[in-house]
């Protein structure tokens, strides 16, 4: 399944063509946390001017809280799991365990930063729009529909750049965003891997706004 994933985002990044190189970030922040202050920055600026043109006023996250293990923050009543990343509309918050994404960071690369807080932010925008879901996995694929559109921008604006080698590591990143209130391993949750790619693919190819 990984391997269908990863051939269809080379399809996808593969016209851009470009060198390769570690960092996907034009400033060349390469630290995780630079990596992760950089998508959380830029995601709220592309969200900011989003919504400026649709005449609406974007509400910046209150809070962006790392996390170790199982001290994260709660979510209402809802304690932070170990190994995730959520948005908390309860609090209007992202909080995400520092050492799981890091993790991520040095396996697959610094595309797995920037899918997951971009589709967390997803889950702020949809809050802040008011979208209904009858699913959550509706919620879930717009998200991601939402994080290949912040991003196919982002590259657009001279902000990242999309490298051979991203396109493995944003698919297989997809696999791991996750929220703390589902399972993301249970199909029904998320979507399954191909619904999540091709979700992802319409932000990418047609922008934020046919999500
Ligand atoms: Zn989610």
């Amino acid at each position: 399944m990984k391997r269908i994933l990863i051939i269809g985002l080379v399809l996808l990044l593969g016209a851009c063509g470009l060198a390769r190189t570690r960092s996907m970030d034009a400033q060349g922040a390469d630290s995780f946390e630079g990596d992760v202050r950089a998508a959380r920055t830029l995601t709220e600026e592309f969200w900011k001017q989003n919504f400026q043109q649709l005449g609406l006023t974007y509400r910046p996250i209150t809070d962006f809280v790392p996390y170790s293990g199982k001290s994260g923050p709660n979510c209402g009543n809802q304690p932070a799991a170990p190994n995730n990343a959520f948005y908390c509309p309860a609090g209007h918050f992202i909080a995400y365990d520092q050492d799981w994404m890091e993790s991520l960071w040095n396996e697959m690369g610094d595309g797995s930063v920037y899918v997951i807080i971009p589709h967390e932010f997803g889950h702020a925008v949809q809050a802040q729009l008011q979208t209904n879901f009858e699913l959550n996995v509706q919620k879930e694929l717009q998200a991601d529909c939402y994080a290949g559109g912040t991003l196919s921008a982002l590259v657009s604006s001279g902000a990242l750049k999309a490298q051979s080698g991203d396109e493995d590591e944003l698919l297989l990143s997809l696999d791991s965003a996750g929220d703390p209130t589902d399972d993301w391993l249970n199909p029904s949750a998320h979507g399954t891997a191909e619904q999540r790619q091709a979700s992802f693919a319409t932000g990418w190819r047609n922008g934020v706004g046919t999500c």
